[in-house]
């Protein structure tokens, strides 16, 4: 049994139809990606899962439960926790405050400290600016502690929306070094890209999503090989 499974899953933003009846699956245990162009529907599909859009059709079950109609808060309980698209730090907040906020849905809250630790050794930079307000944090370290307090949720399945987005090169290398690690940990990953490349090369299994609609499906080796995919987001003819 798949841990996470889409399946006919519509969303329209009125009557804009954003994803046109999607189906897929991430295994425990995988790091899944999903790559496509601007637009496509990539932001939407992890809405969809995290529950803050809701769908217009087919269905979304969670370890076996459906939780098409479960609210989003809930959903965290259950073990999916999302770092958004665009960081979405709070900036008064400090570090430290902005990761406990990532753990308000756990109810083992003794292990707490153990997980402050994990988040800093993935991260030192968090760990050397605890107090630090997160508004004046750069865009890199921002996403840090949008992962991290992703993190702290102790999630079964973490969502990644474009997280090298916006990062200098030596960051977007790093970013991804620290997915695949947490993915070594235990965490399932789900992650959108538009860095194609690096994304399906640390990918078990991806997914591309043309307008709405899922075109291919494939190992990340293979959708690294596919001359279309090459062509289309790889920039390379
Ligand atoms: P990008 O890579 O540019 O972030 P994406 O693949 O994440 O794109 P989505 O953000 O999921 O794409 O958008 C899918 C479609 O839904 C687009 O056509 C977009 O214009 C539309 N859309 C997204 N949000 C809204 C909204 N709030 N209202 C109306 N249309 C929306």
């Amino acid at each position: 049994m798949a841990l996470l499974e889409l399946s006919d899953v519509s969303v329209h933003y009125g009557r804009i139809g954003a994803l046109s009846g999607i189906s897929l699956t991430v295994e425990e245990g995988e790091i899944v990606t999903l790559i496509g162009a601007n637009g496509a529907g990539k932001t939407t599909t992890m809405r969809a899962i995290s529950g803050i859009r809701p769908l217009s059709g087919g269905k979304i079950t969670f370890d076996g439960e459906d939780i098409t109609k479960l609210r989003a808060d809930l959903r965290v309980v259950r073990g999916i926790s999302q770092a958004p698209e665009g960081r979405g730090v709070f900036p008064g907040m400090t570090v430290l405050e902005n990761l406990d906020m990532g753990a308000y849905a756990r109810k083992d809250r003794k292990n707490l400290a153990e997980d402050f630790e994990r988040v800093f050794t993935l991260f030192p930079r968090l760990g050397e600016r605890k107090s630090q307000v997160g508004g004046t944090m750069s865009g890199g370290e921002q996403q840090m502690v949008a992962i991290g307090r992703a993190l702290m949720a102790r999630p079964r399945l973490l969502l990644l929306d474009e997280p090298s987005m916006g990062l200098a090169p030596q960051f977007i290398q790093q970013i991804f070094r620290i997915i695949t690690e947490i993915n070594q940990q235990g965490t399932t990953v789900l992650l959108v890209e538009q860095n194609a490349q690096q994304a399906l090369s640390r990918a078990h299994r991806a997914y591309v999503l043309e307008t709405g609609s899922i075109s291919k499906t494939g190992t990340g080796p293979e959708l690294l090989a596919d001359p279309s995919v090459k062509e289309a987001y790889l920039g390379v003819a």
